[in-house]
């Protein structure tokens, strides 16, 4: 089924050279937005992945900003609850956080304590890997929380950049990989 949507979804990615600096070859999945359906079909074909290739997972945790375009659609598709992971500071309440080495300085996100329960099996997903430091983060956020990553899940893998080697301990799926 994926073989089926990705030559579709690679019509609705638009590449930007040099944003938001030079140098980024910046991947726009925002035009797929304009098509609802496949969006809705898309999300429809993860879920139907995670049931069949993940098997049970009790929540979906979706990346602030663009993992949260998916994540509760997905959520919805199977079920279960959403997750959001933010960047430290934005969510009210009791947290729980993580930190990540960023191309400057240091990074940290959090989840709400609670939303990731001891032994909950989590879907991870978010729009894209590059160098795999958000993956990385929100690997060891779900941990420390006392869950698993059943997978994490990428639409696009930048495969040049090698994200994949930061995650040697989980199951990572892309849906489409530029080299
Ligand atoms: P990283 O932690 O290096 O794997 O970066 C992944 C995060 O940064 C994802 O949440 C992406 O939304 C964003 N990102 C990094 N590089 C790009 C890119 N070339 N195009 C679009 N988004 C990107």
């Amino acid at each position: 089924r994926f073989d089926d949507i990705r030559p579709k979804i690679e019509q609705h990615i638009r590449e930007v050279k040099d944003f938001p600096k030079k140098g980024i070859n910046f991947r726009d999945i925002m035009p797929l937005f304009t098509n609802p359906q496949l969006v809705n079909e898309l999300c429809v074909v993860i879920a139907d992945h995670v049931r069949h290739t993940v098997g049970h997972v009790d929540s979906v945790a979706g990346l602030e900003a663009r993992g949260f375009l998916f994540g509760p659609q997905v959520a919805i598709q199977l079920g279960v609850p959403f997750v959001p992971i933010r960047k430290k500071g934005k969510l009210p309440g009791a947290t729980i956080e993580a930190a990540y080495i960023k191309e400057y300085g240091e990074d940290r996100v959090e989840i709400q304590q609670g939303s990731i329960k001891t032994g909950d099996t989590v879907f991870l997903i978010d729009d894209l890997l590059a160098t795999g430091g958000t993956l990385r983060a929100a690997s060891d956020l779900v941990v420390k929380a006392g869950g698993k990553v059943g997978e994490a899940f990428v639409i696009i893998e930048l495969a040049p950049l090698n994200g994949r080697a930061k995650l040697p301990d989980i199951k990572l799926t892309s849906l489409i990989s530029y080299d």
